[in-house]
């Protein structure tokens, strides 16, 4: 079954980046030090701002991230008081190369899903992509975690290097006991934003073309797969996020946004204070979420308006949807 996963308006999905460095330098990396901070978060404060959202719903899903979380010596800490402070579910973004042990220090039971990143199908798409060795030690960390019992799903950020061997999927995730499939859309942030690597970005028609037809075909295998909306038609409605859900993406420099497209610029709406969240000063991504126009999101259109095409009268063929709003395909 095919649906538009509208954003959840009950829940509150925190985003914590509880440290921005990485074993690997990946070409598309969204992290971006000078704007989301180099420091490691302590795990005092990491408890102190799990409460403070733990607190504006019992059924809040966190997902750690980083740079890599695992490098975070105090994760499992973490994962730990996730659990006891009633976290609906605890996902945990990685490379693959589960440093510090972690997956003998949590059990399945504390740990929703240790959810992968893998950018091709063979070795040499990915490790093109994401770094030497990558590949190896993304599908050794994928079995060691299924053969202890935790759930994996797999993440792939969809360039023009990689959309050819999305179609090869499906055997790999089959055989790696993957049950969730995440396809991710190339963002113009942190260093693809920086660099001529905006060249890797997937033009609308191979979009339109690849992603849907693979998608269903790997759900076929029984497999839910999620995918960004990307693109909406003149009569789909357009909603903001930033107006109508509660997801928070914190980094470890205290900052904390709604808004992912936002996360390149000093746009954040909170911001952690002595442990306390508080909120910016205009101008910020606030700022933004309301207005209307007739190419959808706003941010998009400030910093990617190269993703909008216009007929000769001037109105835009399509709109951009929020990046946050996913087709989910579950058979
Ligand atoms: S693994 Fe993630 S955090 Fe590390 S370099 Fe790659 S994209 Fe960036
Ligand atoms: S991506 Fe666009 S639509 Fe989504 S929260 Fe940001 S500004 Fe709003």
């Amino acid at each position: 079954m095919k649906k538009t996963v509208s954003f959840s308006k009950n829940s509150v999905n925190v985003f914590f980046h509880i440290l921005t460095n990485c074993n690997l330098k990946c070409r598309h990396c969204y992290i971006n030090p000078e704007q989301h901070g180099e420091n490691i978060l302590p795990i005092t404060t990491i408890e102190a701002w799990m409460d403070v959202f733990a607190r504006k719903s019992n059924r809040a899903n966190i997902i750690f991230l980083g740079g890599e979380p695992t490098l975070h010596k105090d994760l499992w800490l973490a994962i730990k008081k996730a659990k006891e402070l009633g976290y609906n579910s605890i996902t945990v973004d990685t490379n693959g190369y589960l440093f510090n042990n972690i997956i003998s220090k949590v059990n399945p039971d504390e740990v929703d899903y240790f959810s992968f990143s893998l950018d091709g199908a063979t070795r040499q798409t990915n490790d093109m992509l994401r770094g030497k060795g990558s590949y190896d030690q993304c599908i050794a960390g994928i079995r060691e975690a299924v053969s202890r019992g935790f759930a994996a799903s797999l993440i792939y950020t969809v360039s023009r290097t990689n959309i050819h061997e999305l179609n090869m999927m499906a055997p790999l995730l089959k055989d790696l006991g993957i049950d969730r499939f995440f396809i991710q859309v190339l963002g113009i942030r942190g260093k693809s934003a920086k660099s001529r690597d905006k060249e890797l970005r997937v033009p609308i028609s191979d979009w339109l073309s690849v992603i849907p037809d693979a998608a269903e075909k790997i759900a076929g295998l029984g497999i839910t797969v999620t995918y960004p909306k990307v693109f909406l038609r003149p009569e789909e409605p357009f909603e903001c996020a930033g107006l109508i859900a509660e997801n928070y993406f914190i980094f470890p420099n205290g900052r904390v946004y709604r808004c992912p497209l936002c996360e390149d610029y000093p746009l954040h709406s909170m911001i952690f204070k002595d442990n306390k969240l508080v909120k910016t000063g205009k101008i910020n991504e606030n700022d933004f979420f309301g207005l209307k126009i007739p190419e959808g999101c706003v941010m998009n259109k400030v910093i990617q308006p190269e993703n909008l095409k216009y007929t000769t009268d001037g109105t835009p063929e399509y709109k951009i949807a929020c990046c946050l709003l996913k087709e989910e395909i579950s058979i």
